[in-house]
């Protein structure tokens, strides 16, 4: 016995279509280059410059964006790149901050040198911590969403969508608190979806 997809608004199949399906053709990734051009000071003096750079953009319709599985998942590894070279010169405070420890014709009183080294290498890592809280909290919350996808992702798969009405369902109960044979909007749809994952509030 096969599995009844007729929508549950207008009672038709020839217009159904899965989930999957719909956030595969509704998804396009573009490659290209893009040209810049600019001056640069060199030792010569100023002169022309033009670049070109690979690029990737992915384009997605609107229907397909609503059936998205998940949020979009930032990546973190930049922002620690960037905070480990920003964390250079607090490097260099500590450093030197050591070295005037040591120096034994200091005449510095020891609460003045380090109250004056703290907040000189505090002020000097602030970046760097910044951007590595940034990318902590971004990498927390990935990883919510990829637990959260391996529920989600079977109940946002049987989902189906009709093309003649605009309106998702799911032919049979699949799990609990998931409607079934109900028609819905595709906004709700990701919203039972997103809530199954723990991520609709991320
Ligand atoms: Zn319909």
């Amino acid at each position: 016995m096969g599995i009844d997809i007729t929508c549950p608004s207008c009672g038709h199949d020839d217009r159904v279509q899965r989930v999957p399906a719909i956030r595969a053709t509704g998804t396009t990734t573009v490659y290209g280059t893009d040209y810049r051009s600019g001056v640069a000071v060199g030792s010569t003096g100023m002169m022309p410059v033009v670049g070109s750079s690979m690029t990737e953009r992915t384009f997605t319709t609107s229907l397909s964006q609503s059936l998205a599985l998940a949020p979009l998942q930032r990546r973190s590894g930049k922002l620690v790149f960037v905070g480990l070279i920003l964390s250079i010169p607090a490097l260099f405070g500590i450093l030197i901050a050591v070295v005037n420890f040591s120096d034994p014709m200091s005449t510095t009183p020891l609460p003045v040198f380090f109250l004056a080294n703290f907040l000189l290498i505090s002020a000097l890592a602030t970046p760097s911590l910044l951007l590595f809280w940034t990318a902590s909290h971004r990498s927390r919350r990935n990883s919510r969403i990829a637990k959260g996808i391996s529920v989600s992702k079977h109940i946002w798969s049987t989902g189906h969508y009709c093309h003649r009405c605009g309106y998702c369902f799911w032919p049979y109960p699949i799990a609990p608190g998931i409607p079934a044979r109900q028609a819905i909007t595709p906004d709700n749809f990701r919203r039972f979806v997103w809530s199954s994952g723990g991520y609709a509030n991320l």
